[in-house]
């Protein structure tokens, strides 16, 4: 069976970058029946927050992506032990004593040298007596100890991949303080939760070679694995920096469709077209991770504006019973209000904007030299309630009175009903206003 899993750390918002990887592992499970597992990476106890937790499960919730299973690693950590311990008696976890400060001179060294930054495993020649020293003054990390050799995978995105081990730092798996780090703790999770096909970003890549050896050491089974290019802005500038503007929590603030970010999602950065779905369904069956490229790809958030709107337009009354009902509009006259609205609002909140001017009126817009036509207007509007063919009615009434036609008859009365030079069809919107202000 196909298992996916989707991890997060709890340590910030889901943005527009991680809902790529939550989004392509929750159709890749969903596609083939299998299981979306939640994936909670929360092993640093200082910068993971339950706010997070609640704030990923709402976010995911709100897009109607769901977990068959949710997973904490910090329950976990007796088993990250354990697996350690696996690995120091097979020799392949080391333990090292040198500060970041140390680590940083030794990797400026090798740079001015010409030499890849690769850690050098002086450790290894420390004797038993050496560390026991070391151990009075120091914290000691721990290395996974790396088979110099290709490691290679074919990436369900990348194609054919090969690292040496030779080229890449022995990963630390436990940092001073006794942390598990991600590596170490995303291993075990993956072997253990058997999962099959893991989906990530391309700044894994490198990650993804050493875990594969971590794996292979533990005697698990390496999954399929594939990385996604990573988001650029509109002109190609780098997103990480402004991920925390994007939050999902902040489009759905804004009134963005989930439909709209997903389908957005599901299509960027791939040879198919971006199509506007209408369920999870449709956008699943329409997934193929062999149509997506590596170039890093780009992403304007303000496509995802004329989406929304085409989503909220297709919207029927039914769908939109309840807010149309809490913004106030009576049960009688939604049908009518929803057809004449829909096509002219950007979000569902705007429809409030539009139940206002209907029950309350605006203030009219009326250009100096329409203040006579209007009040002529004014005199011959019909009386309440207004129908169909009401507009009609008192624009062939003006029109008759002013001799004005076109434009010079229209615009001035729409402006004077609605404040605005836009809007719905006015023979279809007059029905619908109880009060004008002119
Ligand atoms: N917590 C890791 C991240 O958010 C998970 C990466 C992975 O999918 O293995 O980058």
């Amino acid at each position: 069976m196909t298992i996916t899993r989707f991890a997060p750390s709890p340590t910030g918002y889901i943005h527009v970058g991680n809902l790529r990887t939550a989004l392509f592992n929750y159709m890749i499970a969903r596609k083939s029946g299998g299981q979306f597992i939640l994936r909670l990476d929360d092993t640093d106890p200082v910068r993971s927050k339950q706010e997070y937790v609640d704030g990923i499960m709402d976010d995911l919730t709100w897009l109607g992506l769901t977990w068959d299973r949710i997973e904490k690693q910090s329950d976990r950590l007796a088993r990250y032990e354990e697996a350690a311990q696996n690995l120091r008696d097979m020799g392949r976890l080391y333990e090292c004593f040198e500060t970041p400060i140390e680590l940083d001179l030794k990797r400026k060294k090798q740079l001015n040298m010409g030499k890849p930054p690769v850690y050098d495993r002086s450790a290894l020649n420390l004797s038993e007596a050496e560390k026991a020293e070391l151990c009075k003054t120091r914290e000691s990390h721990w290395r996974f100890k790396l088979d110099w050799k290709p490691i290679e995978w074919t990436d369900g995105i990348l194609g054919d991949r090969s690292i040496d081990g030779s080229t890449v730092s022995d990963p630390v798996l436990i940092k001073g303080d006794g942390q598990f780090l991600y590596t170490m703790a995303s291993v075990c999770d993956d072997i253990d939760f058997d999962i099959t096909h893991v989906v990530r970003g391309a700044d894994h890549v490198t990650n993804t070679a050493t875990q594969i050896q971590i794996i292979q050491a533990l005697g698990g089974t390496v999954p399929s694995f594939a990385h996604h290019s990573l988001l650029t802005g509109p002109q190609g500038e780098a997103l990480s920096k402004r991920l925390g503007t994007l939050a999902l929590r902040d489009l759905r603030t804004q009134g963005i469709e989930p439909m709209a970010v997903l389908s957005h999602m599901a299509r960027l950065g791939s040879s198919e077209p971006i199509e506007l779905c209408s369920s999870l369904d449709e956008l699943i069956a329409g997934f193929d991770l062999t149509n997506f490229g590596a170039a890093p790809t780009k992403f304007d958030v303000a496509d995802l504006g004329p989406l929304t709107s085409r989503y909220v337009a297709g919207l029927s009354v039914e769908d939109m019973a309840n807010q149309l009902a809490d913004m106030g509009v009576p049960s009688t006259l939604q049908s009518d209000f929803w057809d004449v609205v829909r096509e002219n609002i950007a979000t569902r909140a705007d429809a409030a904007k539009w139940w206002e001017l209907c029950s309350q009126g605006v203030t009219p817009l009326i250009d100096d030299e329409d203040k006579a036509f209007v009040e002529t207007a004014k005199s011959l509007l019909p009386q309440q309630p207004w129908t169909e063919v009401s507009w009609k009615a008192w624009t062939g009434a003006v029109k008759d009175a002013t001799g004005r036609k076109g434009k010079g008859l229209f615009m001035p009365l729409r402006k004077a009903m609605t404040g605005m030079e836009h809007g719905p069809d006015m023979s279809k919107l007059m029905p619908l206003l109880q009060k004008v202000n002119f």
